[in-house]
């Protein structure tokens, strides 16, 4: 599953794996946490990244999963669980300019194949039914108005505690999504074969529907 930031795919993806019993894998958690690792290390000054010192480290980067007692997916940099950190306003302000270096994609690349080796995964983020997995059964293609993205994203974070302003949610929405289909290694774009799901107006449990639909078919295929 591909498509725009913040227009639900790791929902939906989370519930159908749930339902089916494969494996999810959050992509943009993952550069999520190289995000928060240069951050850390200092390697981020205002808009300029130390893509020197950050490669030199880059074997130093281990991201994996784990779950906590209620089943919930959390995200851990080098055995830290960074769940909380990866999903505030700091990372997702340089999120998409760490993700744009082709060498820190190589590496995401090279992970993400290694996680799906065995089959029975949904995978979602950028570049996966593009570059990831170009043969993948099932490709979906998700979007959203920009403004409707940013007001979920708003009471997401305002569900964890965070204290946002809407106007700077909507602007790195739009910034990430500039960004992510400008770069030029693995833009952001739909494979030629994907579905587009454009769920604007549909509820989470329409989509949900909606999924295992396509799901139903594309396994009986
Ligand atoms: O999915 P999420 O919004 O958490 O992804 C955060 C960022 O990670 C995206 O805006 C994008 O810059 C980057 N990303 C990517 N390729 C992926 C997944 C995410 O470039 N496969």
């Amino acid at each position: 599953m591909d498509g725009h930031s913040s227009c639900g795919k790791s929902t939906m993806a989370k519930a159908l794996a749930k339902k089916i019993g494969y494996t999810y894998v959050d992509t943009g958690a993952m550069y999520r946490a190289v995000t928060l690792y240069c951050l850390r290390r200092g390697f981020i000054h205002g808009d300029t990244i130390d893509e020197k010192s950050l490669e030199q480290e880059m074997d130093r980067i281990c991201i994996s999963f784990g779950k906590d007692s209620q089943g919930m997916q959390y995200t851990m940099l080098n055995g830290e669980n960074v769940e909380k950190e990866i999903r505030g306003m700091e990372v997702s302000g340089k999120v998409s300019p760490v993700s744009a270096i082709p060498f820190v994609r190589e590496a995401m690349v090279l992970q993400q194949r290694q996680l799906g080796r065995d089959g029975a995964v949904i995978m979602d983020g950028r570049d996966i039914g593009t570059t990831v997995y170009p043969n993948a059964e099932l490709k979906i293609f998700v979007t959203a108005s920009d403004t409707i993205r940013a007001q979920r994203r708003y009471d997401e974070l305002i569900s964890k505690g965070e204290n946002p302003v809407y106007e700077e949610v909507l602007a790195n929405v739009r910034e990430r999504d500039y960004i992510d289909s400008h770069r030029a290694v693995s833009p952001l774009r739909k494979a030629d074969d994907a579905i587009v799901l454009d769920n604007s107006s549909m509820t989470m449990d329409e989509q949900d529907e909606w999924l295992m639909s396509q799901y139903m078919r594309a396994a009986a295929e």
